[in-house]
Formats: C-alpha cells, structure tokens, sequence
C-alpha cells in the first residue's frame, strides 16, 4: 500500500471506537488468548460472530484443532487483561474455565469457516453458548488507547 494511503487507513481506522475481546481457544491441553477488536455480531439466524485474526497469531494451530473458541468481552477495568492476552504480560492475569474471569459476557462458538483477508483471517463461530456477566460499562478502544463510556450511574 502507498504510504500516503496506509498512514490514512492507520488514523482512520483509530477514529472507529471497538470494544475489547479475548478470543481463547483450547485443545489437547494447549491453551491460547490473544485480545481482539476486530470483532462484530454476523448474523442473528443462525447467531454468528466473526473476528479478524492475524495470519501468523499463535492461537490459530489450537483453534483450528479445536474447531471452537471462546470470546470473552471485557469490562471496563480489565486493561491489564486486554494488555496481557496483547503480549504485554501482566501479573495474575489467566483464563479460567476457557474464558476471561469477570467479562461481560461470553460467546462459545464452534468454528464454521475461515477466509482469507490479506494479513489476517476472518473467522466466523456460530455461537452454541451464552455466558452473561454483570451487566456494565465495557472496556473500549478509540485513538489508539482504551476509553470509558459515559454510564447512566
Ligand atoms: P502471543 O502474542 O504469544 O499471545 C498473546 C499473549 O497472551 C502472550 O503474552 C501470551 O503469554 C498470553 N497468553 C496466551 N495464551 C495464554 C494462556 N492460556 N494463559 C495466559 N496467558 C496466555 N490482533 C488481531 O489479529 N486482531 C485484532 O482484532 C486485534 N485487536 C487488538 C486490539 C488491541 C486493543 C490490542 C492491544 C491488540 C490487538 N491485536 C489484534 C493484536 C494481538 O492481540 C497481539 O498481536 C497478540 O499478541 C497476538 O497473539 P498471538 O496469538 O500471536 O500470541
């Protein structure tokens, strides 16, 4: 991609406000985290999510192997989380259960198909299970930092 066009895509892409995954997966006592905002709710019959993946994420093998995955969403508060499963190691932070402890809510998916999309991959679950936290205000992304949402208190 031209310069130009990649810093613009860079700072346009900073300007959509995500909220913050972690999407696990565990197989044959292997287990992997890696936060995720390229998510988003596909279909709602079936339910489907998708995520986009980096091509060369370390949790691929285990999620391919597994056939299934877990998204867990998180909640304001847990930027450690999100930092950990990032690649920034943070004290005390791991999965439980195959999940992040404390989310907001999470989607059990089966893996129903991977596409190709440039330097990562879009993968859809279609979601078999619902776990649902504490109602409450969730942890975003905006502007290249993680942000609050104003909440009704
Ligand atoms: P690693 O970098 O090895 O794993 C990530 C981290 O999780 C490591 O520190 C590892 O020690 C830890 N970890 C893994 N499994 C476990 C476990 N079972 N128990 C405890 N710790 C564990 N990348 C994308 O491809 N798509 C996105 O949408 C995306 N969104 C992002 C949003 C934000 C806000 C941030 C900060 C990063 C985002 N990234 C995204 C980048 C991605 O999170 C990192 O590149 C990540 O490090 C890739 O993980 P990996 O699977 O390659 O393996």
């Amino acid at each position: 991609m031209a310069d130009g066009l990649q810093e613009a895509f860079r700072e346009a892409l900073a300007r959509f406000a995500a909220g913050v995954t972690v999407v696990s997966a565990r197989h044959g006592g292997e287990e992997r985290g890696m936060t995720a905002t390229a998510f988003m709710s596909l279909s709602l019959e079936p339910p489907l999510v998708a995520l986009g993946i980096h091509e060369k994420a370390k949790l691929w093998p285990v999620l391919e192997a597994a056939r299934a995955f877990s998204v867990s969403l998180l909640r304001e508060g847990q930027e450690a989380v999100s930092q950990h499963f990032a690649g920034r190691p943070q004290e005390g932070v791991a999965l439980e259960e195959g999940r992040v402890p404390g989310a907001l809510a999470v989607l059990r998916c089966r893996l129903e198909a991977v596409y190709p999309g440039g330097d990562h991959r879009l993968v859809v679950g279609r979601v078999e299970r619902v776990e649902l936290g504490e109602m409450g205000p969730p942890l975003m992304y905006f502007a290249r930092g993680y942000r609050r949402v104003v909440w009704p208190s």
